[in-house]
């Protein structure tokens, strides 16, 4: 009960996993248990945010992919897994990415209506990757109007709202059941291990069993 009370903890001062519900938690999961690490309690279970385990030096955060640059950016997690297109939409310029996870892969792409042909003016890019899109358009010479959305980007071009889309893409069944096509790839995405720069070298003796027990597993 004392390692729970601790784990919760602000003074906690083991290291703390940040990580993202769904697919990411998902795979994230047999990863940390080869590294001896399992979460005291199924998240799917709980309405908690914070997780104590089995080591009673790491906790986990469950957060929202995007909010994981930011919690160890600032050290509120020593590390965290994030993908590739949260991470490039963050920018995620002050954390280390040491690991490429190989989980979680998807591709970053354009999408559109099926067929359409694309209007002859300046094209409106419905997306919540404001900051990929801009930079993948810019990169081609283009110019576009960016419209922020948070989620469905799918049903924008259905209702008028943006020409094209840019979202991750795994299947393409999402997009080919709500009569959209992939139409340009932006890049590939997995999830990536990040860690706090001064997480880093101050907590290096917990980290590097976790660190060796994951390149482990994807080596393997
Ligand atoms: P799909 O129909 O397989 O192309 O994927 C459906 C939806 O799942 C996508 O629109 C994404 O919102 C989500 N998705 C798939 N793969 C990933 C991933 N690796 N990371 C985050 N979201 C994903």
């Amino acid at each position: 009960m004392t390692e729970l009370i601790n784990q919760a903890d602000s003074d906690f001062d083991g290291l703390t996993l940040a990580l993202s519900k769904g697919r990411i938690l998902k795979e994230t999961l047999p990863l940390l248990k080869n590294a001896g690490i399992e979460l005291l309690e199924d998240p799917k279970e709980s309405r908690k945010l914070i997780f104590p385990t089995t080591n009673p030096d790491v906790r986990v955060l469950i957060l929202r992919a995007s909010d994981v640059p930011t919690y160890v950016e600032h050290g509120a997690a020593d590390v965290g897994v994030a993908g590739k297109d949260v991470l490039l939409e963050h920018g995620a310029k002050h954390v280390y990415e040491l690991l490429d996870l190989q989980i979680a892969k998807c591709k970053l792409m354009t999408a559109g209506i099926k067929n359409a042909e694309l209007p002859n003016r300046r094209l409106r890019i419905a997306t919540k990757y404001v900051n990929v899109a801009r930079a993948y358009f810019a990169s081609r010479g283009q110019q576009v109007d960016i419209i922020k959305l948070y989620g469905a980007m799918e049903l924008a071009p259905l209702v008028g709202l943006g020409d094209l889309i840019v979202d991750v893409v795994d299947t393409g069944n999402t997009l080919r059941a709500n009569g959209l096509e992939p139409l340009e790839h932006i890049c590939e995405v997995s999830s990536r291990l990040i860690v706090n720069q001064a997480s880093y070298k101050r907590k290096f003796a917990l980290l590097e069993p976790i660190l060796d027990s994951f390149k482990q597993s994807v080596a393997g």
